[in-house]
């Protein structure tokens, strides 16, 4: 059984909500793939996200907010992992080299508003700020103990690998929950049912601080530099056909590059403080000899 054509993915269960207020923009800005777009701050509920639009995209913001309304609630968390510094949030681009949309945890890209296409690339960014920040095995144990084990596929697409499986899950999910359909979805892929709303309740609480839970007029909150953390991004970063253009790569080299540094300096400092310590030992020796042979010399 394929779940994706047992729960199929109808954008007439997503209706759209219009509750989407902009809070700043647009700014004219350089986007993360080098086009230039405009950018706003948008406020959902109690969410704070970005959306980025290339110039002479055919989208308006209007249109994005449309389709970011019809968003279920608990993935708006997907948007705010991708509007960090530096991030675009969802960044329409008027070409992605073939690709319909690029996901990960700092970029949501995507060339037109395919409400499917959204949702999955959330599911890798989703995944992505659990596996990155607390659950370094989080793909194994969902290949290992969800989709081995599971008697269902959920779709061809998602038969590639663990993290496609997993993003194509998160947009089955999304039909279930709009369509009351949870508990059946449970029982047909228990497993996988399991670790998603375990990272969708990480993400959801313990993970992120919602940005704009504390007050209506909240802008986006100063947010830590961006090589912070990404230490771990190092050791665990995925395959090579993970994200082929993804940004991250860069971010890793650079934050490798201030390690490399800091590294170096200390093994300067290290090597200055036994110079002198030796120094210090050959001189004192020299000094003792001096003391015995004076005596005999005077
Ligand atoms: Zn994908």
């Amino acid at each position: 059984m394929i779940l994706s054509n047992e729960f199929i993915f109808n954008d007439e269960n997503f209706e759209p909500q219009n509750d989407c207020v902009i809070k700043s923009g647009p700014t004219v800005i350089k986007m993360g793939r080098g086009q230039m777009g405009k950018e706003w701050v948008v406020k959902r509920d109690v969410y704070c996200f970005k959306i980025t639009i290339e110039d002479t995209h055919r989208n308006t913001i209007e249109e994005a907010m449309e389709a970011v309304s019809r968003l279920p609630i608990l993935y708006l968390v997907g948007l705010e992992i991708v509007s960090d510094e530096n991030e675009n949030g969802l960044a329409l681009y008027k070409d992605l080299g073939g690709a319909a949309g690029h996901g990960g945890r700092t970029y949501c890209n995507l060339i037109g508003l395919n409400l499917g296409v959204i949702i999955h690339e959330l599911g890798h960014g989703i995944e992505q700020e659990v596996r990155l920040s607390a659950e370094s095995d989080l793909l194994d144990r969902w290949e290992k103990e969800a989709k081995n084990v599971d008697s269902v596929t959920v779709s061809g697409y998602g038969n590639q690998n663990p993290w496609e499986d997993m993003a194509e899950f998160c947009k089955v999910y999304a039909v279930c929950l709009q369509t009351n359909k949870l508990e059946e979805l449970k029982e047909r892929s228990p497993n996988r049912f399991r670790i998603w709303e375990h990272c969708m309740k990480l993400v959801n609480s313990t993970l992120r601080n919602k940005k704009c839970a504390d007050s209506e007029d909240v802008p986006l909150k100063p947010e830590l530099p961006v090589q912070d953390g990404s230490a771990e991004e190092t050791l665990v970063t995925p395959p090579d056909e993970y994200e082929p253009d993804s940004p991250e790569v860069e971010v890793t080299s650079k934050s490798s590059n201030y390690s490399y540094v800091i590294f170096l300096v200390l093994l300067v400092i290290l090597g200055l403080v036994l110079f002198f310590f030796i120094l210090n030992l050959l001189f004192s020796k020299h000094s003792t000899v001096r003391v015995r042979v004076n005596p005999r010399a005077d």
